[in-house]
């Protein structure tokens, strides 16, 4: 008989094992969350929760808000900011670090897995430079809504654990109110992380830090001679990979500076992010990005680029012929993965240049006629493949529909060559073409809600919508609209 399940921990018996904080001063700054006043349960995940086995009720704790803005410390928490550097909009800023973030600790779980347990906006840091170590209520909303959907999408990222939300007031363009989010992730360490060293000359601290990583995220290179090398591949793959899922979904980040990009190849930081709608390859997510710099079709080479400043900063431990092996290597994955994962949303498999071709006309049709990209896809699963079919939801999207039905036409020619019906195509296509994603106006109707009439309720029910993307949901089709006309006016910026 399998063992009993042993019980989920309450708040005063999680398990920290701090390696982070066992890292010489140098990589970090030990330091105090700022209380902040009054706190109030506006979020709890229960799903995050299972990763570092917390008993759900203890949300329902009188002092559960009082522990998630760091006013109260959880036994074995050793809270500290990391230091990391990063170059932000192409230019190179020495020294940034976790200007309103604290590491309360790592918490192990009964799967052996570590989990940063991190509060965002719990008050200044000395990487806080002019910043108020705060981050508002209609941020944190946003980054726990799409932490948890990207979760939901299958993508690497952060997770979110909860929001707590105080009457404090935080200027930004207008005054908000702060909010602290509880990120949950298996490394916060950044290609910034490495930066730092490198532009100090501290070369010491790089190799630590890379065999720190290694021990802890790749255990299987470290007697490796070429373990370094080896380390900047399994960055680079997982970053080409990302980047493809975040193609793929048409997800924009809008800030991938270096430090913002995890060496896990997790999506996190998230800010003025966007998920595109009316299919726009030049998509710009960051209303204080104007030139578009990471433009949604910048991202794949701007992902190179971010790795390229990490292998400059890792060369003291690898030489460059071999740091350009291992970044020569990052378009061909790229390329192999975008194509799978497009051929997918077609409902092909072994895809082919021809496919690649096929599926650059789709996307070129559905630009010049504005097709909302995630929901053309999923009616592309309804595409009937029968030779007189006139599949007229799908055509009347387009404007040019001559342009379509010859489209159509070698969709169906290449349909012929994949095994399978009709109805067997939708179900694979269903599971990877979402019918839910985080449109802005959903997230601004829940941060509406939450700051006008603190109802968080709104907040819930997208966290559970979110988390079963691919699901039909019945009585949930209305948050799978295209955006309503009073959410053209939504200005997302850096501002959070
Ligand atoms: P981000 O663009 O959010 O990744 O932030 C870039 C840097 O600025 C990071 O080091 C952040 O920790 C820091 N930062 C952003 N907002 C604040 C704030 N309100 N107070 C202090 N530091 C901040
Ligand atoms: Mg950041």
């Amino acid at each position: 008989m399998p063992p009993p399940e042993s019980p989920m921990h309450k708040l005063d018996q999680l398990l920290f094992e701090n390696t982070f904080a066992r890292l010489p001063d140098s990589f970090h700054s030990r330091l105090k969350p700022t209380p902040l006043p009054a706190p109030y349960l506006v979020s709890f995940n229960a799903d995050a929760a299972r990763l570092i086995d917390l008993d759900s009720e203890e949300m329902s704790r009188a002092d559960f808000a009082e522990h998630f803005t760091g006013n109260r410390l959880l036994p074995g928490a050793e809270p500290l900011s990391m230091l990391y550097a990063g170059h932000q909009f192409g230019q190179f800023v020495p020294q940034l670090g976790d200007g309103r973030a604290i590491l309360l600790g790592e918490i192990r779980n009964r799967a052996g897995e570590l989990w940063d347990v991190q509060l965002k906006g719990a008050g200044i840091t000395p990487y806080s430079r002019q910043g108020d170590g705060r981050a508002v209520l209609r941020s944190s909303i946003r980054e726990y809504l799409c932490s948890e959907a990207m979760h939901g999408l299958g993508i690497p990222t952060s997770r979110a654990l909860c929001i707590v939300g105080s009457d404090e007031e935080v200027y930004r363009e207008r005054i908000e109110t702060a909010a602290v989010i509880t990120r949950l992730a298996p490394s916060h360490v950044r290609f910034g992380s490495f930066e730092v060293f490198f532009y100090r000359g501290q070369h010491e601290q790089i190799a630590t830090l890379a065999d720190y990583v290694i021990a802890r995220h790749f255990p299987d290179l470290s007697n490796d001679a070429d373990k370094y090398q080896l380390f900047l591949n399994e960055v680079t793959q997982r970053t080409a990979k990302l980047m493809a899922q975040w193609q793929a979904v048409g997800f924009s980040h809008g800030v991938m500076n270096t430090d913002n990009m995890s060496i896990l190849g997790l999506t996190f930081d998230y800010g003025p992010f966007g998920f595109m709608e009316s299919y726009d390859p030049g998509y710009i997510c960051n209303h204080s990005d104007p030139r578009g710099r990471y433009a949604y079709d910048q991202q794949p080479q701007v992902g190179l680029w971010n790795l390229a400043c990490l292998a400059q900063a890792l060369s003291p431990l690898i030489p460059t012929e071999q740091a350009h092996a291992v970044l020569d290597g990052y378009a061909p994955a790229y390329h192999q993965h975008y194509a799978e994962l497009m051929g997918a949303k077609l409902g092909l498999g072994n895809t082919t240049l021809d496919d690649i071709q096929l599926i650059a006309s789709l996307l070129e049709m559905m630009r010049s006629s504005h097709i909302d990209y995630t929901n053309l896809f999923r009616g592309l699963g309804n595409f009937d493949s029968a030779a007189d079919a006139s599949n007229s939801l799908l055509r009347d999207q387009f404007i040019d529909r001559a342009a379509f039905d010859s489209w159509a036409e070698s969709y169906r020619a290449r349909l012929q060559h994949q095994p399978g019906t009709d109805s067997e195509r939708k179900a694979r296509m269903d599971a990877v073409n979402p019918k839910y994603i985080l449109r802005n106006y959903l997230a601004q109707s829940a941060i509406e809600m939450a700051e006008q009439q603190r109802d968080f309720s709104e907040i819930d029910r997208l966290l559970a919508l979110l988390g079963k993307p691919f699901d039909e949901q019945p009585g949930m089709e209305r948050y799978a609209a295209i955006p309503p006309d009073w959410a053209r006016q939504i200005e997302v910026s850096c501002s959070s």
